[in-house]
């Protein structure tokens, strides 16, 4: 079973109340550009939104910018200089890097919306100040101050982090610095609380204020896995999941849980964790700016390929990818393997999943064109000579339809992209318009010769030269390596290329005839 409808499966069993429409929640801190590892929780909770209302079941999907976090990094990309005195503010106080945002939390935001938009995922946003602003949480907020020692002592019993017994879980803006990083809040008397802006941090200095203030209405923002069991419960939140890095016992969800639960009297939401998501093999962190961001990735694929890279694996594997390897022209045979189960009529997981990576609008009237395998366009748009139409027809072996036409048109635009930005030079090829200077053996030059008796024949198919390639092995006899790198090397001056048949096809001919007669 595809593993988003294992979890709604198991959203209906674990669910009581049958008529309270769901709320799916997920949230992000905007501290920097998003990386692409954002979008697996992303993607997560958009899915299981969207598989729930195909069960019928009523929900919505919120998003949380989180823009009362602290501002405790300055990323790579942006000028320190300027940045530095933001240092330890809450981030909605943190300047925009560009003109027309409201500030450093939305600008990222926004563009974070274009990506889910790409992926055709549509949450509800909201925001974590308009949040505690609203006063919705104030009445959490009291709780946990209230029972202090009761949150004390569950950080200590679940996650063994020890608080002294003035530590209260919330921290304030200093209403002399603007920071709230640095500031400690102490003594509640039930209305406001004491607090000293005297927080040793490296790289951010406290200004040494103390006063008092109301800790209700945005006055103050509790600490995250306080934070995290209020959120549930002033928002009602059916449903989140988190990383498998914030889910294991004594982590932050554990804490959570037992907040939620102890101090707040509420179930915690419906958990649904998800593993990571690694580029080039690393986990990489959104602050540190380093690896591809999600807008670079989401301006890499189109949609559907989107999609399939961050839903197409079960949440309790790991994504991996490598846009300098070979793992693009990887996601598209994927969906080609997917688009022929669908076209087969099959009702399997493989289906599923295609029928997945189209947003729901448009999946009613989903079809499942005919494509050009996405290495064979790559090959070709670098190839000004060939036109790729007429050799999508000879492949396809018949005219294309409009709908095939633009497929193949999309997907041309974004091999383009891809040999521009990221594709590793194996992929990358110049035909060869002069005969290259190589030394071919004799018995390359003995296979050369009887290839060129074969194409002079009259224009082949590529699976026509593929076999031909075949006998040549037993008949010369030559070794496939030698075979191929001699016909690479006479074509494209290098040891590798794509599929011989397929590409010795596709050249036109008498050029073919002419080099091969060349080379030997
Ligand atoms: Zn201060």
């Amino acid at each position: 079973m595809f593993w988003t409808d294992r979890i709604v499966e198991k959203i209906e069993v674990w669910r009581k109340d049958t008529t309270k429409p769901l709320i799916v929640r997920d949230e992000k801190t905007m501290s920097g550009r998003a990386h692409v590892g954002s979008m697996r929780s992303v993607a997560v909770h958009a899915l299981v939104s969207e598989v729930l209302t195909e069960h019928a079941i009523e929900n919505s999907f919120k998003y949380e910018f989180n823009d009362f976090d602290p501002f405790d990094s300055i990323p790579p990309y942006l000028d320190a200089s300027f940045y530095k005195e933001y240092l330890g503010k809450p981030l909605y106080t943190v300047p925009s890097p560009e003109l027309g945002f409201e500030n450093y939390a939305e600008y990222f935001s926004a563009e974070f919306i274009t990506v889910h938009k790409k992926a055709g995922f549509y949450p509800s946003y909201y925001r974590a100040t308009g949040l505690y602003r609203s006063g919705v949480m104030d009445p959490y907020i009291k709780t946990a101050l209230e029972r202090v020692a009761d949150v004390r002592r569950i950080l200590k019993e679940i996650s063994g982090s020890e608080k002294d017994d003035t530590w209260l879980p919330i921290s304030v803006v200093c209403e002399k610095c603007g920071k709230i990083m640095t500031t400690r809040a102490y003594d509640f008397d039930g209305k406001t609380v004491a607090y000293a802006c005297d927080k040793k941090i490296t790289g951010i200095t406290s200004c040494g204020h103390t006063g008092r203030l109301s800790p209700f209405s945005g006055g103050s923002k509790l600490f995250w896995k306080v934070d995290w069991a209020a959120k549930w419960g002033a928002i009602g939140v059916g449903v989140e999941g988190g990383g498998k890095d914030h889910s294991t016992k004594g982590g932050a969800r554990d804490v959570s849980n037992h907040i939620a639960r102890e101090i707040f009297g509420e179930e915690p939401p419906f958990d649904t964790p998800y593993e990571f998501f690694l580029i080039g093999g690393k986990k990489m962190s959104s602050s540190k700016g380093s690896g591809s961001s999600a807008k670079d990735m989401a301006d890499l694929l189109p949609t559907q390929i989107f999609r399939l890279l961050l839903i197409g694996k079960d949440v309790r594997e790991q994504i991996s990818i490598d846009p300098k390897g070979d793992s693009i022209p990887r996601l598209y045979d994927w969906y080609d393997k997917l688009a022929e189960h669908a076209r087969n009529g099959d009702k399997d997981d493989y289906a599923r999943l295609y029928a997945l990576c189209t947003p729901p609008k448009e999946r009613e009237a989903l079809t499942t064109p005919w494509q050009m395998r996405f290495s064979e366009v790559a090959f070709l748009v670098q190839m000004p000579h060939l036109s790729l139409h007429k050799e999508a027809k000879k492949s396809k072996g018949s005219t294309l339809n409009s709908v095939e036409l633009d497929a193949l048109e999309e997907r041309a635009e974004y091999a383009r992209l891809w040999l521009m930005s990221y594709a590793p030079e194996k992929y990358r090829f110049v035909l060869q318009k002069e005969m290259p200077k190589t030394e071919l053996s004799d018995i390359q030059k003995k296979a050369i010769s009887s290839l060129y008796e074969f194409m002079q024949e009259g224009e082949k198919t590529g699976d026509a030269v593929h076999s031909k390639l075949h006998t040549l092995k037993e008949e010369i006899p030559i070794t496939p390596k030698e075979l191929f790198s001699a016909l690479y090397r006479v074509f494209l001056d290098r040891d590798s290329g794509p599929k011989a048949g397929w590409f010795l096809s596709v050249l036109p001919h008498d050029f073919v005839l002419k080099r091969l007669k060349e080379a030997y």
